[in-house]
């Protein structure tokens, strides 16, 4: 079944994230994707083949727009690759979104081992 699956990255997990969408696009593929703005760039650079709908940059509300999207229930998994070494000017709205995953329980992948947990636990299906 479709879903709507969340897919963000701090700059310096960019290319990780696309990366690990590349390695993954034909099980991404049936399912719309959610992304913050440049992260959203970054991954329909590297798999056009993805249906991607971009919101703001995270740093501009993206965050709080796809924690929104949380709140209404529209997101069923989100992967966030977070960059734990860099400050980041928009710490309170990352802990938002994280908190309201948790909140609603939405399972939250932010690291590319949890990714392939969540692909290999048949949440995003092969
Ligand atoms: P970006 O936002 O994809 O627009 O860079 C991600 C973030 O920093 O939260």
């Amino acid at each position: 079944m479709p879903l709507t699956l969340a897919l963000i990255a701090h700059d310096k997990m960019k290319p990780v994230l696309a990366d690990w969408a590349a390695e993954h696009e034909a099980a991404l593929r049936p399912h719309r994707l959610v992304c913050t703005g440049t992260t959203g760039g970054v991954i329909a650079a590297r798999c056009p083949s993805l249906d991607i709908t971009r919101v703001a940059s995270g740093p501009l509300g993206g965050d709080q727009q796809i924690g929104a999207l949380i709140v209404e229930k529209r997101i069923a998994g989100i992967i966030f690759f977070i960059d734990p070494l860099s400050p980041m000017p928009h710490d309170v709205d990352v802990k938002a979104l994280t908190r309201l995953a948790v909140v609603y329980d939405v399972p939250i992948a932010m690291s590319r081992s949890t990714a392939d947990l969540m692909l290999k636990g048949g949440l995003i299906a092969p």
